[in-house]
């Protein structure tokens, strides 16, 4: 599996850069949580986070209020500052309504199950009319499949093979994308960072 290109949201010539979680690993780094103008998350998965020197950067050039803090400061010769934990941008950036045709969304479309056995495991993408009968690269022709059933199915359609999808291969609204990532919260939340997320699932003290 190749590595996963940092998602980019782009509004108005303004860009604004989205990093994978893998880049910011480590709660050490103090990254931000990045909340839209209306105080929801940018993302929810992968988790819309900056890292400090980002979030401190769109600090002084005014692009967002910073509505929690670490407790851990830098210092320069002249001046200190608190690193912020939570920021909230003065511009909301309006989500595109169809999400890009990635490796990852399509996985997060289907939930990281196999859409024929419902394994979590070993899973790979399947042409679901083959590309040899013509079968295209798009999410309506395209299916999460665990390897053994990528295998058994082999260079047939579904009906070929006597195998059925689980869910109708469809372009997902980004809402939708958002709505399976809420199952997914990372290993990691900073305490300042839980007010603003997973009210469903979050709420044990
Ligand atoms: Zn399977």
């Amino acid at each position: 599996m190749q590595a996963l290109p940092a998602r980019k949201v782009r509004k108005k010539g303004n860009v604004t850069t989205m990093y994978h979680p893998d880049l910011i690993r480590h709660p050490d780094s103090c990254p931000a949580l990045v909340l839209n103008a209306d105080f929801t998350p940018l993302s929810y998965y992968p988790l819309s986070l900056w890292p400090w020197q980002t979030a401190v950067k769109a600090m002084f050039l005014d692009r967002v209020d910073v509505v929690a803090h670490y407790e851990r400061e830098v210092r320069s010769p002249t001046a200190r500052l608190q690193l912020p934990s939570v920021i909230a941008l003065k511009q909301y950036v309006r989500p595109s309504a169809h999400p890009a045709f990635t490796r990852f969304n399509l996985f997060l479309r289907d939930r990281f199950l196999c859409q024929y056995c419902g394994s979590p495991k070993d899973l790979t993408f399947d042409h679901i009319v083959p590309r040899a009968q013509g079968g295209r690269t798009t999410w309506e022709n395209v299916a999460t499949a665990c390897s053994p059933c990528n295998l058994r199915k082999g260079g047939r359609t579904p009906r070929e093979a006597g195998m059925r999808l689980m869910h109708t291969a469809h372009c997902p609204t980004t809402w939708e994308l958002q709505e399976h990532g809420r199952s997914y919260p990372p290993n990691y939340l900073h305490e300042t960072w839980r007010d603003w997320l997973y009210w469903d699932i979050e709420l044990t003290p």
